[in-house]
């Protein structure tokens, strides 16, 4: 008899496993507890998959020799306290699909510039000529890839924290930490300390063969390298400081020391503009260099990268304001940075789901950058008590049309409004993507 698997969410990640399950010989039970999107409804159809939707049932469920567990659905959920009950390990689909290829694998994960860095270092190995597949967190999940036959040499794989929760044997060849800061916090019981060691679970079986590349600048993530005693190799990256290995600075030029060492570019020439991104941009980097990438492709990559949709996308100019979208800065951290590379005064449109956010990091860079604030979300009294005591104006708004509409009204002949929520988007949105593209729309209709 055919050995089970249970999938629980059939998202995009439980498809992609399911349909790597089935290819290898298992008996497949698909299950989740809301309703199953209608394209992927018609692909476990196609596959003769057996799934069920809007109910968990526990027999078929249970029956199973190791459970792939959707990323979105938290560990105190009642299903996964039945499943740890009977013993059955739950991994995610990352574990599952790395048991299945041979490529080469390079990691990332951070709370910001995760899908940036992701793309970025795909696009290098791309241009190199190099069979190259982008997936994880970012297009089609990993397991989808691995079960299309494609053969790859490397995978470029974005992971998220509630991801690596479920990676047990999984292996890295290179890891990315981009940074750590406080995000889902509610989804670790209020402690960072969960957070941060779930973050540096990327590290896990990496041997002396095997590197680490992370930010030095970001103190939490150095001391977890000091105390983690890893035996990898490590490449850190400063903005701030000369390294013996890794990246810096040498009077704004990347510098990249691997086995020798390069002088990349200038910062001014980078197509991503902003510190962060010169950070990404240098994790990027020394990740093409370990797999001795020439660095005329990466410096070609650099200068002519477009940047990604909802990350401080340029949308229009509308007599003489200048309209940003940063929908996907999803926490005060990446809002900081957004804020921090604005060279002109800020209508900042700001608010949503708050996942703990400490607003106080922003207080400062808010009273250098920002003239006006508008609220948009369904509970905003943190944000207006944080920043009331500003002297600047603060308006809450309750619709993506209603917000725009104000902060055009605040903003004067360059200007910028910046729509960088600092929050998730589930209260009035059904996501980050349409959040920014209702923002696209209604500053088109200005
Ligand atoms: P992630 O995939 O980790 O959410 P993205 O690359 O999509 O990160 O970037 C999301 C937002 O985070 C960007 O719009 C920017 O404001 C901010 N950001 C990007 N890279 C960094 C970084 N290295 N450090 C801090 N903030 C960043």
């Amino acid at each position: 008899m055919k050995k089970r698997i249970a999938i629980l969410g059939a998202g995009e990640s439980g498809i992609g496993a399911a349909i790597l399950a089935q290819q290898k010989g298992f008996d497949v039970w698909v299950s989740d507890k809301g309703k199953i999107k209608e394209k992927y409804k018609s692909v476990l159809c196609k596959y003769d998959i057996k799934w069920e939707e809007e109910k968990h049932s526990l027999a078929e469920i249970l029956s199973a020799v190791e459970v792939i567990k959707s990323p979105g659905i938290p560990d105190k959920a009642e299903i996964i306290n039945a499943i740890n009950g009977k013993g059955i390990s739950i991994i995610s689909e990352i574990e599952f699909a790395g048991r299945y290829t041979n490529a080469k694998k390079i990691c990332i994960t951070g709370s910001n510039g995760k899908t940036t860095t992701t793309s970025l270092l795909g696009d290098i190995l791309k241009r190199e000529g190099l069979k190259v597949c982008v997936a994880g967190n970012i297009g089609n999940s990993f397991a989808w890839e691995v079960a299309s036959g494609n053969e790859y040499d490397f995978y470029v794989l974005e992971i998220s924290s509630f991801q690596l929760d479920g990676m047990f044997d999984f292996k890295a060849d290179i890891a990315i930490i981009t940074n750590i800061t406080p995000d889902h916090i509610d989804r670790y019981d209020y402690k960072f300390e969960n957070y941060v060691n779930s973050k540096m679970r990327i590290t896990r079986n990496m041997t002396e063969t095997e590197s680490l590349i992370y930010c030095y600048d970001d103190l939490v993530l150095r001391e977890q390298v000091e105390k983690l005693n890893l035996k990898c190799q490590l490449y850190p990256f400063s903005i701030k400081q000369e390294l013996l290995k890794g990246a810096y600075l040498n009077n704004d030029i990347i510098i990249i020391q691997t086995k020798e060492k390069e002088e990349l570019m200038s910062i001014e020439s980078l197509a991503l503009q902003g510190k962060h991104n010169v950070y990404n941009s240098m994790a990027a980097g020394i990740g093409a260099r370990l797999f001795e990438v020439r660095k005329t492709t990466t410096k070609e990559s650099f200068s002519d990268y477009q940047g990604i949709e909802h990350r401080l996308e340029n949308v229009l100019n509308v007599h003489g304001i200048e309209f940003i979208n940063d929908s996907k800065a999803t926490n005060v951290n990446s809002t900081w940075y957004a804020l921090e590379c604005m060279k002109k005064p800020v209508v900042l449109i700001i608010g949503g789901v708050d996942k703990g956010n400490d607003y106080e990091f922003l207080k400062q860079v808010v009273t250098q950058k920002v003239k006006g604030i508008v609220c948009l979300g369904n509970e905003n009294t943190s944000i207006i008590k944080a920043f009331s005591d500003l002297g600047i104006p603060i308006v809450e708004t309750q619709s993506m049309r209603k917000a725009v509409n104000t902060a055009y009204v605040m903003a004067r002949n360059e200007d910028v409004v910046l729509l960088s929520p600092a929050c998730a988007s589930f209260d009035l949105f059904e996501n980050y993507e349409d959040r920014g593209r209702q923002f696209k729309a209604a500053v088109r209709e200005l």
